[in-house]
C-alpha cells in the first residue's frame, strides 16, 4: 500500500477549541468548519468540537449534515442563503443565515419562513467584500427589524488585516461607532487572528476557524508561540534512495543539480496529494525526525529530499510533510501560500487516519 496518510488528531483540535474559549471570555464560540473543516473532516470536526457553543458552515448541506450527526447547538451560514429556495430548511434545519445584500432581504419578505429566524446581519467596515455599506446601517437594521421572518439579530464584520500588522482598529473603530445606535444588539466579528490579538474584537459570538485546526494566523507568529498543537500530520515514506554525482540534476526541469557527491530520497507524496507544486528546493521537511529539504520540483505523486544530513535514512524510513516538526505554515510560506491553503487541500486520496 502506498504509505501517504493524514494523521487527524481530535485531542488536538479539542486543544484548540479550548485555547479559543480562554481567549473569547465571555463571548461564545462558533467553531468554523467550512471546506470539510479546514480539510480534516465534518465529522471529526463535529466529535473534536462538541463543547462548541455553535457551529459555522458555509453551505446548507454542510449544516443539513451536521443536525443529521445530531448538532444541537446553532448553525450560522456564513454567506448565508443562495436563493429563497433556502429559507424553508433554514426554518426546519434551525439555522442561522447571515444576511449581506438587499435581495436576500427581498427573498426573506416575499417568502417568509414558517417560524422565524436567528440572523446575523452583516455590514462592510473596510474588507468590501460582502456586507451591506456600515453608512447605512439605521436604514438596514430598520428594515431587517420590520420583516415578520426575524425573530432576532446580531450584527456582523469581517475583519480584512487582524493578521497584519495594519490590524483590526481601522474597522472596528467605525464599526462600534455605528453599533452605540444600536446598543441593544449582540454582534460578531473575531477571526482567529482578531480573537487572539485583539480583545476588544470579542462581542457575542467569536468565529476562530484556522487556529483550531492548529495553524498560525500570522506570518510572523508560529502556532505553537500561541499555544495551539497541530491537528493535521501529513506522512508518507521513502520509495527510493540514490546517490548524485556532482553536476548531475534531479527531477523535472533538473531545478536542482548536485554541487558535490550526495544521497537524494525519493517521497510518495505528490501534488496530486495536495502538496504544494510550488515549494521550491529548500522547503522543510522531515525524515526519520531530522530536518532537511526539498529538492528540485514537486512531481504529482513524488517529492525528492536531500538525505546528505540524514546518514541514516533509507528505504522505508518515514517523512514528515508537515505537522509537529515541520508546520505547515513553514511549508506553507516556502511555497508563497498559507497554512489554510494546504490544509483545505488535502487530497481526496490520502488516507486519514485518527490518531486519538
Ligand atoms: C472563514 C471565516 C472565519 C474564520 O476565519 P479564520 O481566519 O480561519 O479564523 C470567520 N468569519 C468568517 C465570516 C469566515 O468566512
Amino acid at each position: 500500500m502506498r504509505p501517504i496518510r493524514a494523521r487527524i488528531s481530535a485531542g488536538a483540535m479539542a486543544h484548540n477549541l479550548r485555547v479559543a474559549r480562554e481567549h473569547a471570555g465571555d463571548a461564545r464560540v462558533f467553531a468554523v468548519v467550512k471546506a470539510n473543516a479546514y480539510g480534516h473532516g465534518l465529522s471529526r470536526a463535529r466529535r473534536a468540537f462538541a463543547a462548541a457553543d455553535g457551529f459555522a458552515v458555509l453551505t446548507l448541506e454542510e449544516a443539513a449534515n451536521l443536525r443529521l450527526m445530531g448538532v444541537e447547538q446553532p448553525i450560522l451560514l456564513l454567506e448565508g442563503i443562495f436563493g429563497a429556495d433556502e429559507i424553508a430548511a433554514c426554518a426546519e434545519l434551525d439555522l442561522w443565515p447571515v444576511l449581506h445584500h438587499a435581495e436576500q432581504l427581498e427573498w426573506l419578505a416575499r417568502t417568509p419562513p414558517a417560524r422565524p429566524l436567528q440572523v446575523f446581519v452583516k455590514f462592510d467596515s473596510g474588507m468590501h467584500r460582502l456586507g451591506f455599506p456600515l453608512a447605512r446601517h439605521a436604514e438596514v437594521i430598520a428594515r431587517v427589524r420590520a420583516l415578520p421572518g426575524v425573530a432576532g439579530m446580531t450584527l456582523m464584520t469581517h475583519f480584512a488585516q487582524a493578521d497584519e500588522t495594519a490590524g483590526a482598529d481601522w474597522q472596528l473603530r467605525p464599526f462600534m461607532t455605528a453599533l452605540e445606535t444600536h446598543a441593544a444588539l449582540p454582534w460578531s466579528c473575531a477571526n482567529s487572528a482578531a480573537l487572539l490579538r485583539y480583545p476588544a474584537a470579542r462581542g457575542a459570538w467569536v468565529r476562530p476557524g484556522i487556529m483550531l485546526y492548529g495553524a498560525s494566523p500570522f506570518a510572523d507568529r508560529r502556532a505553537t508561540e500561541c499555544g495551539l498543537r497541530p491537528a493535521m500530520e501529513l506522512t508518507s515514506e521513502l520509495i527510493a534512495v540514490h546517490a548524485l554525482e556532482p553536476g548531475e540534476g534531479v527531477g523535472y526541469g533538473q531545478l536542482f543539480r548536485a554541487s558535490q557527491a550526495m544521497r537524494v530520497g525519493v517521497v510518495a507524496c505528490g501534488y496530486a496529494d495536495g502538496y504544494p507544486r510550488h515549494a521550491p528546493t529548500g522547503t522543510p521537511i522531515a525524515v526519520a525526525g531530522c530536518l532537511t529539504r526539498t529538492l528540485g520540483r514537486v512531481s504529482m505523486d513524488m517529492l525528492c529530499v536531500d538525505l546528505s544530513g540524514c546518514p541514516e535514512a533509507t528505504v522505508g524510513s518515514p517523512v514528515e510533510l508537515w505537522g509537529g516538526i515541520v508546520p505547515v505554515d513553514a511549508v506553507a510560506a516556502a511555497a508563497g501560500t498559507v497554512g489554510y491553503e494546504l490544509l483545505c487541500a488535502l487530497a481526496a486520496r490520502v488516507p486519514v487516519e485518527d490518531v486519538d
